[in-house]
Parts: structure tokens; C-alpha cells; sequence
């Protein structure tokens, strides 16, 4: 039986792509072999990394002067490439901490060059909102600003683009990248692990504005300097194929979900299913500023925590798994990806109203 899988990453795929996945596992299209076991240069793999490029760029509207890099490394690799690549002469970024990532990526740049907080939002070591743009310290000289638009663990996502002025503006957008539509044009260099909204974990997603390309300092690996990256359409070594084919289909079940719009509107449903729940009722919160929410993560808190392993028992049962919350947040998270059905969250509040229910009858 497949359970709903509120996993913060790697997450739930979509069961249709897992079972065509199943299907082309021994044979790939008649050719007799498995995607795990091309050649990355062989013309059928060619073909599925071409493919898989190609719907990426049309489901974001990837405009020209960009590139878009199939990479390894993982987010938090792209925490030292992106100085590595980017940090230039003056060697100067500032970083927007609103959550765990973006202080993880401004601790990890700090090694490689003059690195500034711009703004850190925690408010008594938490992180439940976005201080507006206008109160960013920002250099006028600064190689880039680093934010991250999705902060999956405190459950805090951007749903403005910072208006940076001419300063590059560089968004991790691991965990919401593919949930609606992007302007990528506001954007310098956007970067992703693949294992949140798009597959397996091992593929990393760059787009990057081909001006940015060529400032990498001497010392940047060459399978992570971008412009190398670039120069051979993503094999400059070989790539993550497994992966790369995956999010391919990925990528055509967006399509069929009506694109980023469609996928978007699905998005709206179920995070406001979840979020109305839990403000109405009287056991469960969300401490998050409204207008930042994250569409993608919803952490939550029971009153009494106390109940959380019951709670946490009592989902199980019901096939609910992987809602516990971060251990530096605790509680619970939902994590309630482009994968996860509005059947999903229907189940998931059915139960939270149960249990909240029992909860009642036992206070009597
Ligand atoms: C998961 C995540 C990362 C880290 O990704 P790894 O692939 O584990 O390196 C970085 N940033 C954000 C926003 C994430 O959600």
C-alpha cells in the first residue's frame, strides 16, 4: 500500500512517473537497456537529457541569455560553488537570512570572501517572517545577494522578488522551485536540488544569466565551474542519468497538470485547506507571518506537546507518515510538495480533526 508521504526531502514523486519509471526499468524505450546503464554520450541518453532541458526551460519560461546547468553537489554544494563562481575581484555578497538554509549558505560563503549579513529575521532564534526588502542592508558593490525562497525547514517562502537594484540577485529555491510560476528574468542565478519538487536526490538544477558566466576564482573545481558546466551542455563529466531521466517525466507530468499555473492553483487548494484547518482549530498552530506561509512546508505545532507522539502514532496508522517536525523546530511539518495529492491533505486533516476531537472527549 502507498501511504501519503509528507517527507521534506528527498519527498513523494508522482506514483505515475514511479510506475512508467517501474515499466522502462529493464528496456528503455526497445532499446534493450536500462537509463541506469547508457553511456551518457550515447545517442538514447542524448536524447533524454535533451528532452528533459528542453521541458524545463518551457515549463519555467526560461528566457535567452540564460543557461540551465544539470549539476551534482546538492544545495548545500551550491553554498561554496556559488562564491566559488560568482564572488569575483571585490569578493563581497550579502546574504538575507530568513530561515535555517539561508544561515547555513551565509556560514558556508563566509570561508571565501567579505561576506555580510544583509538582514537576519529571527525574532528570539526563530524564523516566522521576511523583513521588508526596503530595510536590507545592501552594498551597492556586492558580487550578488543571496536569499532563499523557500525556507523548508521554518516554513517561511517568499512570494515577492527582491528588487536588488543592479546587484545580482542569487535565490536557492530548492524546495519550491517548479510549485508556480517564476520570473526567472528578476533573477541572476537561481539554484535547486532536484529531490523536493523534482526527483531523485544527486540531480542539482542551475539557471544562470550567461553575463554571470566566466568570474569563477582559479582555485573552483572545474565539474563546478559553471561557465566549464556550460561550455558542454552539462557533460562536462557524467551527470547524475538516473536522476536526469526521472525529472524528465517529471517535468511531462507538470505539463499535464496544466503547467506552473495548473500546478500552482493545486498548490493554493491544498495549502489553504491546511492552514484554515489549523487556524480554526484550537490544539494545532502555525506561527508564521501570513503573508510569508510556505505553500510547500506548513510546520506546526500542537499545543500540548505532550500528544506528539500519539499524534505522530495515530498518523502512522492511518498511512500519514514523515510529519515530524525539523529537530531544531520540533513539532510537526507537511511537507505537501507538487507530488503530494489534494487527497493527501484531505486525509491529513481528517485526521488532525479526529485525534483533536478524542483529545476534547478525554479533557471532559
Ligand atoms: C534541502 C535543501 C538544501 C540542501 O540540499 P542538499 O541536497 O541536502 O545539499 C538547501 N536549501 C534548501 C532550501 C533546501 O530545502
Amino acid at each position: 500500500m502507498r501511504v501519503f508521504n509528507f517527507s521534506a526531502g528527498p519527498a513523494a514523486l508522482p506514483e505515475s512517473v514511479l510506475r512508467q519509471a517501474a515499466a522502462e526499468m529493464l528496456d528503455w524505450n526497445g532499446s534493450g537497456m536500462g537509463v541506469m546503464e547508457m553511456s551518457h554520450r550515447g545517442p538514447e541518453f542524448m536524447g533524454i537529457h535533451a528532452e528533459a532541458l528542453g521541458l524545463l526551460r518551457d515549463l519555467l519560461g526560461v528566457p535567452d541569455g540564460y543557461r540551465v546547468l544539470f549539476m551534482q553537489g546538492g544545495g548545500l554544494g551550491e553554498n561554496a560553488i556559488v562564491p566559488l563562481n560568482l564572488l569575483g575581484g571585490n569578493k563581497k555578497a550579502d546574504f538575507v537570512v530568513t530561515g535555517s538554509w539561508s544561515k547555513k549558505s551565509y556560514k558556508e560563503a563566509l570561508k571565501y570572501g567579505d561576506i555580510r549579513l544583509a538582514v537576519d529575521a529571527a525574532r528570539d532564534g526563530l524564523y516566522q517572517g521576511i523583513p521588508p526588502a526596503a530595510d536590507w542592508k545592501l552594498r551597492a558593490d556586492a558580487a550578488y545577494v543571496h536569499v532563499c525562497t523557500n525556507e523548508t525547514i521554518d516554513g517561511v517562502e517568499f512570494f515577492f522578488v527582491p528588487d536588488t537594484g543592479t546587484i545580482p540577485l542569487v535565490a536557492d529555491m530548492s524546495s519550491h522551485i517548479l510549485s508556480r510560476p517564476t520570473e526567472v528574468a528578476k533573477y541572476d542565478l537561481i539554484f535547486g536540488g532536484a529531490q523536493k519538487n523534482i526527483g531523485p536526490a544527486g540531480l542539482t538544477i542551475v539557471i544562470i544569466r550567461e553575463e554571470m558566466l566566466g568570474r569563477a576564482h582559479p582555485l573552483c573545481p572545474s565539474v563546478f565551474n559553471y561557465a566549464t558546466v556550460a561550455e558542454h551542455d552539462s557533460m562536462y563529466n557524467t551527470p547524475p542519468t538516473y536522476a536526469i531521466y526521472i525529472a524528465g517525466l517529471v517535468f511531462k507530468w507538470l505539463k499535464a497538470q496544466g503547467g506552473l499555473a495548473g500546478i500552482e492553483q493545486k498548490n493554493i487548494a491544498k495549502a489553504t485547506l491546511l492552514y484554515d484547518y489549523i487556524d480554526a482549530s484550537g490544539l494545532y498552530e502555525n506561527r508564521v507571518d501570513r503573508a510569508c506561509r510556505s505553500r510547500m512546508n506548513v510546520p506546526f505545532f500542537l499545543r500540548d506537546e505532550a500528544l506528539n507522539e500519539a499524534f505522530l502514532k495515530g498518523a502512522k496508522a492511518r498511512g500519514l507518515v514523515q510529519l515530524k517536525g525539523h529537530r531544531s523546530v520540533g513539532g510537526m511539518r507537511a511537507s505537501i510538495y507538487n507530488a503530494m495529492p489534494l487527497a493527501g491533505v484531505e486525509a491529513l486533516v481528517g485526521y488532525m480533526r479526529e485525534f483533536e476531537t478524542l483529545q476534547e472527549k478525554v479533557a471532559v
